[in-house]
């Protein structure tokens, strides 16, 4: 007898499942985190063990693709729901690292006991269970950038994404971090009117536009241009500036101008969309026929193909055009080329470079700058990770397998060097370690048979070693550091080159 009520609807018995899959997630009665992991484990297991039949140890595809394939068709699987897997325990999260690693190990072809942190470090790639949490984070703040648009919003007074506790205050740390408050995320328009707007954009339909030409000609033409063609127009030109620790944006005309600092997390291409938005609520008046000037070639290339998915400051600036095409018969955008000696962009580029710290800011910023930062925060990580590690002292800033993969030839090159910046080369010492043989030390010199001493002290290769030396003008003595030999070979095509073809006489591979 099944333990729950019979449901029927027109006479016909319902069928009964205690769980159901949708969209590739398991919803369940009970212990649905369980149920998941589980079944994203086999899933990943099966398809680690195709990587493996790929992953050859002498010929087929190379290091590099085989990350991809890690990353594209394994680790993938845990990102299309990181909004909901972000919130599992430590444990299950461990899992999902655990299956990152085991298949970053399967494609660089390093043995089980890597450390992970070189694993990672030398595969470029940020651990898995931060990814998810990362991916979550981007999602949540594109939502919250879609507001009313987003699936998420609900209109209960609050108007506002809805997120779980837990999701919320996780996002409040990471904004704080940036300082950015939540309310000035650019939002989505509320309307679409803005696709539709009538506003023309020149970037290249005049003379004067054209960078290679001498300063005094575009100055010259540029003149020109606006007596024959924008005579009754109202000029506005606007910049933004970025140094080391300021952002900021000016626009004038010839009755007024401001000047402001940016949120410094804006990249130089919003704040120049950013400038065109405070320049078309601040400086117009009731004139006809409005002519923006801006140096900034690649947002009006993104406004000239504006749609649905471009850059939210794109579609803001758009949707100010959008309302004030209701008080000016024609707005014009005109791309000036910078420094080219145009007074107006001269003088707007004064004002712009002239702000202080001390000076009125403005905190909007772009969803998409702040994932640009989380994605460089992630990156850092990685890194700092690695150099908190006891594995730098010994080994230095090792190179990631995908910067040196062009000068290498194949996969077992690409194997081998693996296995030597992690000192994973099978050698008697590290037998000896995992206890796969007897006697790890070398029996000319009595003395440890590790990767280091076959490649820098072994007495028995010292001719080799001389050639290698030679070949790379540089030399090498018995006080010479592993981390030092890596950084030499890994410097250039020319070393790793010199390295590979005297490698058969070391007698390690
Ligand atoms: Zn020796």
């Amino acid at each position: 007898m099944p333990s729950h009520p019979e449901i029927s609807y027109a006479g016909v018995s319902l069928p009964w499942k205690t769980e159901m899959k949708y969209l590739g997630f398991i919803f369940s009665k009970t212990n649905q985190n369980n149920i998941n992991i589980k079944y994203l484990r086999t899933k990943a297991r099966r398809k680690i063990n195709a990587l493996k039949s790929i992953a050859y140890k002498t010929y087929g595809p190379r290091t590099k693709d085989l990350i991809s394939i890690a990353n594209n068709s394994i680790c993938n699987l845990f990102f299309y729901n990181c909004s909901t897997i972000n919130k599992w325990s430590a444990t299950h999260l461990h899992i999902c690292d655990v299956i990152q690693t085991t298949a970053l190990r399967t494609a660089m072809g390093l043995p089980i006991w890597t450390p992970n942190i070189i694993l990672l470090k030398l595969a470029a790639q940020e651990t898995l269970s931060r990814k998810i949490q990362r991916l979550a984070t981007q999602f949540f703040l594109k939502h919250i950038a879609y507001g009313a648009h987003s699936p998420l919003y609900r209109n209960d007074g609050t108007s506002s994404v809805k997120l779980t506790n837990k999701d919320s205050s996780a996002l409040e740390q990471i904004l704080s971090a940036f300082n950015v408050d939540i309310n000035h995320i650019i939002k989505f328009p509320i309307t679409l009117d803005c696709l539709n707007i009538k506003c023309k954009i020149h970037t290249h339909s005049f003379l004067f536009q054209d960078k290679s030409l001498p300063k005094t000609t575009i100055e010259s033409l540029f003149e020109d241009t606006i007596r024959t063609h924008f005579s009754n127009f109202f000029l506005i030109a606007t910049d933004a500036s970025k140094s080391q620790q300021i952002t900021s944006i000016a626009g004038t005309s010839s009755t007024n101008s401001f000047a402001y600092r940016l949120q410094h997390l804006n990249t130089i291409f919003s704040a120049e969309a950013m400038a065109l938005c405070q320049a078309l609520d601040e400086l117009p008046n009731d004139e006809d026929n409005l002519l923006l000037l801006t140096d900034s070639l690649s947002v009006l290339q993104a406004f000239a193909n504006l749609s649905i998915k471009s850059n939210k400051i794109i579609l803001r600036l758009a949707a100010k055009i959008a309302t004030r095409e209701k008080f000016h018969q024609n707005i014009v955008l005109l791309w000036t080329p910078g420094h080219a000696g145009i007074k107006w962009n001269e003088k707007v580029d004064n004002l712009a470079r002239r702000v202080s710290e001390s000076d009125l800011s403005i905190q909007w910023v772009t969803v998409e700058d702040i994932i640009t930062q989380l994605k460089a925060h992630a990156e850092n990580q990685t890194d700092a990770a690695y150099r908190g590690s006891k594995y730098y002292a010994t080994l230095g800033d090792i190179p990631s397998i995908q910067t040196i993969a062009p000068w290498l030839k194949n996969r077992r090159e690409d194997i081998i060097i693996a296995r030597i910046i992690s000192r994973m080369i099978v050698t008697p010492a590290l037998l000896h370690r995992f206890g796969l043989n007897d006697n790890p030390l070398c029996s000319m010199c009595k003395c440890d048979n590790s990767i280091e001493h076959i490649l820098l002290y072994c007495r028995k290769y010292s001719l080799i070693r001389q050639a290698l030396c030679h070949r790379l003008h540089v030399y090498l003595d018995g006080t010479s550091t592993f981390k030092s030999f890596l950084s030499i070979i890994c410097a250039s095509q020319h070393a790793i080159r010199a390295f590979f073809s005297l490698l058969k006489f070391f007698d390690i591979c």
